[in-house]
C-alpha cells in the first residue's frame, strides 16, 4: 500500500512528545513490511537546522487563506537510516520560528491559519508530487481538517487524484482538539453550511479534531482502553457522543518503541550495556554511575525509583507531588526528570531541598538521561490520571524497570499487576494501581518495594517485561490491516 502520513511533529525533526516518536517509528516499520510510505510535517525552523540533510523538490503549492493566496513549497528529507522521505512544508511566516505551537508557553495566535496552511498544503502538495498515497493517515489536530477538505472539496472535483484515497484518523491525546473561535471559519475555506455539530463545529467553536473524526473513513486511537475511555463522558472532553456513534469504525493500537534507539543491549549513553540475561550487574553499574552523577549515595542495596514526563496534570504530579514526603520516608531512591508547569517544578524543587539524600529533580529536557535513569532504575513511576499509550512505562519495560502504573488507557493494557496468580503464571510486569490518590499511589509503591525486596518475585517481574514484544512491527501489522479495512470503507462512505 502507499501510505501518506501527516504529523505536526516527527522526530528527529520536531518533538514535543509521543507524537513525533510515533511518526518516526511508524512508517519505519510499514516500509519494513514492504508498503511504500511518506512523511508530511511543518517545515518550522528547527525541523530545516535538525542536521538531515534536505533538498529541494521545486514543488511550490499555492493555498487559499481567508482572501488570500500563500504561496508555499515543499522541500524533502528521510529520516536517519532509512529512505522514508520526509516532505516539509515550508512558508517562512508561519514556520520560521522559535516555537513549533507557541514560545514560552503560549500558543501562537495564528495556529488556526497556521496548520489550516499544512494542511491545504499538503493535499495541493500531493497533486504535484510524485507519490499518490492510497491511504492518508492523519495524527491529532493539526491534521483533522485533512478529511473534510477529501470530501468537502478535493474528491467532487473533476478528475480528481483523491477519489480513492481513504483516511485514518488517529488520535494521541483528546485533549488537544484543536479548538478555534467561530470567526475563524472563513480562514478554513469551508462554506458556513458545514458548520454544524454534525460537521465542523463543536460548542460553538471551530474544531479541527471532531472534523477529523466526522470525516475519516477510519479512527484509531493508541490503545484499547483509551479507545473505551474517550466514548465515556468523564474520558470523551465533550466528544464521546461523536465517538460512540462511530463506534464500528474506532480501533484501538498500542504503540511500539523504536528498539534501535530504545534497547539496552546497544544503548550508547549507558554506562553498562545489558540484555535479559545480564540485568542483575547491569543494571547495578548504570545505577551506580547515575548515583554518583545525581549526588545521591552511592548504594546497590536501595531501591531507585525513576519518572521522567511531562509536569503536566495528566501525568499525576499532585498525587506525586502530595505522596513524595511519606514515600521519601522510606529506604528509597527517587529521581525525576521532566520540564513544565512552574507549579510542579517549584515543588519538586523545594522537596529536592528538603530531602537531598534520596531525591534529585532534573528540570530539564534530556535524552540522554532519559536514557541513563531507565537504565539505572529499579522502579518506574508513571501514575498518570488518563494515559492514551505512554511510551516510558514501554521503555521501563524493556530496561527491566518495573512499571508502577495508574491503571489507566495504554498503562492498563501494558503493564500486567503481580498478583500471587500473575506472578505465578509468568504474566506479571509491574504493579498498577486504580484511585487517583496518593494513597493508592503510595500503597503501589510499597508493593512494588516488597516485590523488589523478594529476588524471585523481582526476576519473574524483570525478565518478563524484557521478553514481551512491543516493537512497531507489531504495532505496523494492526496498522497495515487498519488501512486495508479503510479501503474498503472507501467503497460504500460512510458519510449520508
Ligand atoms: P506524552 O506524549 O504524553 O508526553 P509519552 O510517554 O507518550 O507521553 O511520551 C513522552 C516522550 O517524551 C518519551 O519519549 C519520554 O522519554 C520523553 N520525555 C518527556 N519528558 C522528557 C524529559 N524531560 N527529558 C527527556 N525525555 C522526555
Amino acid at each position: 500500500m502507499k501510505v501518506l502520513l501527516l504529523s505536526a511533529e516527527v522526530e528527529p525533526f520536531a518533538k514535543t512528545g509521543g507524537l513525533a516518536d510515533v511518526a518516526a517509528s511508524l512508517p519505519q516499520a510499514l516500509n519494513d513490511l514492504g508498503h511504500e510510505v511518506a512523511i508530511m510535517m511543518p517545515g518550522y525552523r528547527r525541523a530545516l537546522y535538525a542536521g538531515r540533510p534536505i533538498r529541494e523538490t521545486g514543488v511550490r503549492v499555492r493555498v487559499p487563506i481567508g482572501h488570500r493566496t500563500l504561496e508555499g513549497r515543499i522541500l524533502v528529507s528521510s529520516l536517519p537510516g532509512s529512505d522514508v522521505p520526509v516532505y516539509l512544508i515550508d512558508y517562512a511566516p508561519y514556520f520560521d520560528r522559535t516555537g513549533i505551537y507557541g514560545a514560552e508557553g503560549v500558543d501562537y495566535p495564528d495556529n488556526c491559519e497556521r496548520f489550516v496552511f499544512f494542511q491545504r498544503a499538503a493535499l495541493e502538495g500531493i497533486r504535484m508530487l510524485n507519490f499518490q498515497p492510497e491511504i492518508i493517515h492523519c495524527n491529532d489536530w493539526e491534521t483533522g481538517l485533512v478529511p473534510a477538505y477529501l470530501e468537502e472539496v478535493y474528491r467532487p472535483q473533476p478528475g480528481s487524484v483523491f477519489r480513492q484515497v481513504s483516511t485514518v484518523m488517529t488520535i494521541h491525546n483528546l485533549a488537544y482538539q484543536g479548538s478555534f473561535w467561530h470567526l475563524d471559519m472563513p480562514l478554513t475555506g469551508f462554506d458556513w453550511s458545514l458548520f454544524t455539530p454534525d460537521r465542523l463545529e463543536a460548542y460553538g467553536r471551530l474544531n479541527f479534531l471532531k472534523a477529523g473524526l466526522v470525516y475519516a473513513d477510519l479512527i484509531s486511537t493508541v490503545s484499547p482502553t483509551y479507545a473505551r475511555e474517550i466514548q465515556a463522558p468523564e474520558g470523551g472532553r465533550g466528544l464521546d457522543g461523536l465517538l460512540r456513534a462511530r463506534q464500528a469504525d474506532l480501533y484501538g493500537i498500542v504503540n511500539g518503541i523504536d528498539v534501535t534507539v530504545w534497547n539496552p543491549a546497544i544503548d550508547p549513553h549507558l554506562t553498562a550495556r545489558y540484555t535479559v540475561k545480564t540485568w542483575p550487574a547491569g543494571k547495578a553499574a548504570n545505577k551506580a554511575s547515575l548515583q554518583r552523577l545525581a549526588g545521591l549515595p552511592e548504594r546497590a542495596d536501595v531501591p531507585l525509583m525513576a519518572a521522567i514526563s511531562r509536569l503536566d496534570p495528566q501525568k499525576g504530579w499532585d498525587l506525586v507531588v502530595d505522596a513524595a514526603g511519606e514515600l521519601l520516608r522510606r529506604d528509597l531512591q527517587i529521581v525525576i526528570l521532566g520540564t513544565g508547569e512552574p507549579r510542579y517544578e517549584m515543588a519538586l524543587q523545594q522537596l529536592a531541598q528538603e530531602y537531598p539524600d534520596n531525591l534529585r529533580v532534573y528540570l530539564e529536557f534530556s535524552q540522554p538521561l532519559a536514557h541513563q535513569l531507565e537504565a539505572a532504575a529499579d522502579l518506574f513511576l508513571m501514575p498518570s490520571l488518563y494515559e492514551p499509550c505512554g511510551l516510558n512505562q514501554l521503555y521501563s519495560l524493556a530496561y527491566g524497570t518495573v512499571p508502577v502504573v495508574r491503571a489507566t488507557g495504554g498503562l492498563a493494557d501494558t503493564v500486567v499487576d503481580a498478583t500471587d496468580e500473575t506472578l505465578q503464571n509468568q504474566t506479571a510486569t509491574g504493579v498498577s494501581f486504580t484511585d487517583p490518590t496518593a494513597k493508592a499511589l503510595i500503597r503501589a509503591v510499597d508493593r512494588a518495594l516488597a516485590l523488589y525486596a523478594d529476588s524471585d518475585a523481582r526476576s519473574r517481574l524483570v525478565s518478563t517485561g524484557m521478553h514481551a514484544d512491543w516493537t512497531w512491527h507489531r504495532s505496523a501489522e494492526q496498522y497495515a490491516r487498519l488501512y486495508e479495512t479503510a479501503r474498503l470503507r472507501r467503497a460504500g462512505s460512510h458519510l449520508s
